[in-house]
């Protein structure tokens, strides 16, 4: 059986059928999977890592997503919006240690208010590093020109994950109204690469409805929208959202973790040089999940650097892992978290996606 495996992992692309094989792999097979992956990491990108400085500056959001525990209607939690001079502090802390780069994250607004806020941030944050940090963006779905002025402004990266390609699951995990639109989401992506970021998207792996079919199709469309970042991470659940109702019909968390691995391994094989987030949701099941990815196919990391008292307010789902821990802790803890993974932090640089250079000149 393992050479069939072996005889897919030769290929330069993949059908969905392959796709689905190596998504179900065990045993041997899944070893064989994780050996290539590491090996086509270390052969496009080496044994680097880069950091995103993560600064989660509010978890104030107008929307309702059915997963997410700072979504809209939970009225169980403290709402806190960093202040301009919070986020610069925490920007400078990155910029001291040689961060390269950090993320700027937060619910999803729209107005006015926020477009002029995030723009002078940026603006402030470029002044303050010389130019230096690489800035990440990932505060959801805005209108265009809202996106062209934050990246004449210095952004440079954008984050936005669809979630799920499937509309239909897509609609059964969000309210279904105009707010809420599959279509405006991957409208946002277009727009997003179009202007000039940097693109990235992902999924949840092991939500309520989701099968590896599905999976397969989200991988399938990373690649042909021709994506420059992945940031894929398991689902889990809030105990304050609606889709709670559905915690006895999932897979183990095991076996979320597990899959999400096995999906980070198939889209490094599938795309090769873009960059891929190792994404705290994976520590939340495993305490050395993050550095699992690593050593299997991701090459970024994103350190929390939100000043300590806000980050339990930022739960996105429960047992959210260094909570408690300061700036200073996470960066100690991790040094040698990615070590134990055979790999090394680079410090002081940007860490862009290779891919997007590659796309770029092809333009
Ligand atoms: N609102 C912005 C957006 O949607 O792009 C950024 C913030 S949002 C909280 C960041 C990501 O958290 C979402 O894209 C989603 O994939 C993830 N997330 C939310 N709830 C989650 C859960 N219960 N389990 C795992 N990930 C979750």
């Amino acid at each position: 059986m393992t050479s069939i495996i072996k005889d897919i992992l030769e290929r330069e692309s993949y059908s969905k059928e392959e796709i689905l094989r190596l998504l179900k792999c065990e045993g041997e097979e899944r070893t064989l999977l994780f050996t290539k992956s590491a090996e086509i990491k270390e052969k496009y990108i080496g044994r680097k890592v880069w950091f995103r400085g993560l600064i989660e500056f509010s978890n104030i959001c107008g929307k309702d997503c059915l997963y997410c525990g700072i979504r809209k209607g939970n009225k169980d939690l403290h709402r806190y919006n960093l202040s301009d001079d919070e986020i610069l502090e925490a920007a400078r802390f990155a910029y001291i240690n040689r961060y390269g780069s950090i993320a700027l994250q937060s619910g999803e607004l729209e107005s006015p208010f926020v477009t002029d806020r995030i723009e002078n941030l940026l603006h402030r944050i470029k002044v303050m590093s010389n130019g230096e940090l690489g800035i990440t963006l990932s505060v959801g779905e805005q209108e265009p020109d809202v996106y062209r002025r934050w990246f004449e402004a210095g952004a440079h990266r954008y984050l936005l994950r669809v979630e799920s390609t499937n509309k239909e699951l897509y609609s059964k995990i969000h309210p279904n109204d105009d707010k809420h639109s599959f279509t405006r989401r991957l409208e946002c992506l277009k727009i997003l690469q179009d202007t000039g970021y940097q693109t990235g998207t992902g999924v949840m792996i092991g939500l309520p409805f989701q099968t590896t079919d599905d999976l397969a199709d989200d991988l399938l469309f990373m690649r042909e929208f021709d994506i420059d970042m992945c940031g894929m991470g398991p689902y889990i659940e809030h105990a304050d959202t609606p889709l709670i109702k559905y915690s006895g019909e999932l897979m183990p968390l095991r076996q979320r973790f597990d899959l999400t691995l096995k999906m980070i391994a198939v889209i490094r094989l599938m795309m090769k040089d873009i960059n891929i987030v190792a994404a705290t949701a994976l520590q939340a099941i495993d305490p050395i999940g993050r550095e699992k990815a690593v050593k299997i196919g991701a090459n970024i990391v994103m350190p929390n650097i939100t000043p300590g008292k806000y980050r339990d307010s930022y739960k996105l789902y429960d047992n959210k892992p260094c909570t408690d821990d300061s700036a200073e802790d996470c960066q100690s803890c991790l040094e040698a978290r990615i070590s134990l993974a055979d790999a090394e932090i680079i410090y002081g640089e940007w860490g862009d996606s290779a891919h997007y250079n590659t796309r770029r000149k092809k333009v």
